[in-house]
């Protein structure tokens, strides 16, 4: 096999390198991709500058960066039935065991052995990538193919929307990065009435709106919680979709959920923090829940439906489309705040 470029994280610090290594080869029950798109993630963009989370987490170097892919499937394991060359794929990027408590229960996602590309093994920004043949997702045909990239974090707000009722429900969407402005677009087109978002970034904002949002709120230029409760009767929003991470934006939004009303959490604080359980959760009546990953596979049946009927449109939360070498770019844009979703190209 010839060699191969990858974007590497090789040192235990900020920033990565491509290096050159030997194309990999597909295992048994393994199919081999030439990876035709890419797109960046905030996990990537932790593991890129080696915050505290990716120093805990990661644990081998050098390891190939990245997990949302569009391929080409170019080499087939010996055992594989289902996929041949020529499919165009993207991947779910939990790699569950199919052997314990969770995965013969339905949530092969929360896998207790699960493993994820681009984190535990090497992951998708590279010209070639290794995909257990379970994990990949054969794209309909009536889906622009480099969408098969961000069909994984589309999952991610698809998961997060349809977690409970939505269509005729006000929902608040705190934070706007992609698979927030995903989550907008998917609740518009599920039927949510109202949709608020909140959002520090003012261009981040617009895309916001151009999603679906009919209310898009800065919190660093006006109080929220007065300007929600306004515009529900004083009664507040029957969903919270979390998506900042941000302590600040996740007391605001219980303050202005309604009593009875449900708030589902995909946004990660860097550390621990304080919540009033006894006012925002139990006096409430709350249902919160944290939601991890896509359901296998489940969320990618529906995910799939939502793009081939041609009714979510993912344009405007796709900004900018770079060549892999410039993952740099990339990174700095996303840590700015001013992008969608950034596709890379090998
Ligand atoms: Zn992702
Ligand atoms: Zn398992």
């Amino acid at each position: 096999m010839p060699k191969m470029k990858a974007v590497a994280k090789t040192k235990p610090a900020s920033g990565a390198e491509i290096i050159e290594i030997n194309t990999p080869t597909p295992g048994p029950d393994e199919v081999l991709a030439k990876v035709l798109a890419t797109s960046i993630c905030g996990t990537d963009l932790h593991i890129f500058e080696w915050n505290e989370w990716a120093q805990s987490r990661i644990k081998q170097l050098p390891l190939i960066m990245g997990h949302e892919l569009c391929g080409e499937i170019v080499d087939v394991g010996k055992n594989v039935k289902n996929l041949k060359k020529g499919d165009i794929i993207s991947a779910e990027t939990h790699i569950a065991c199919g052997h314990c408590y969770l995965c013969h229960t339905g949530s092969a996602h929360i896998c207790i052995h699960g493993r994820i590309f681009g984190v535990d093994i090497n992951g998708v920004f590279a010209d070639y990538a290794v995909v257990p043949a379970n994990n990949a997702w054969v794209l309909d045909k009536k889906i622009p193919k480099d969408y098969a990239s961000v069909m994984e974090p589309l999952g991610n707000a698809v998961h997060t929307v349809l977690a409970g009722e939505i269509t005729g429900n006000n929902v608040l969407v705190t934070g706007c990065g992609p698979i927030g402005l995903m989550s907008i677009a998917v609740s518009r087109i599920c039927g949510a009435t109202q949709i608020f978002a909140t959002e520090v970034n003012d261009f981040r904002l617009q895309l916001a709106k151009k999603a679906g949002a009919d209310l898009v709120l800065n919190p660093k230029k006006e109080k929220i919680v007065p300007r929600i409760l306004d515009n529900t009767d004083g009664l507040g929003v029957d969903v919270v979709l979390e998506m900042s991470g941000n302590p600040t934006a996740i007391r605001e939004a219980f303050q202005v959920l309604r009593p009875g009303g449900r708030y589902s959490i995909l946004g990660i604080p860097d550390k621990p923090m304080e919540i009033d359980l006894g006012n925002d959760i139990v006096f409430k009546y709350a249902t919160v829940q944290g939601i991890n990953g896509r359901l296998m596979f489940s969320t990618w049946h529906k995910t799939t439906r939502f793009l081939s009927s041609g009714r979510l449109n993912l344009e405007p939360i796709i900004t900018h489309r770079f060549s892999l070498d410039e993952y740099e770019k990339g990174m700095e844009l996303m840590k700015s705040g001013d992008c969608g979703k950034i596709l890379l190209y090998p």
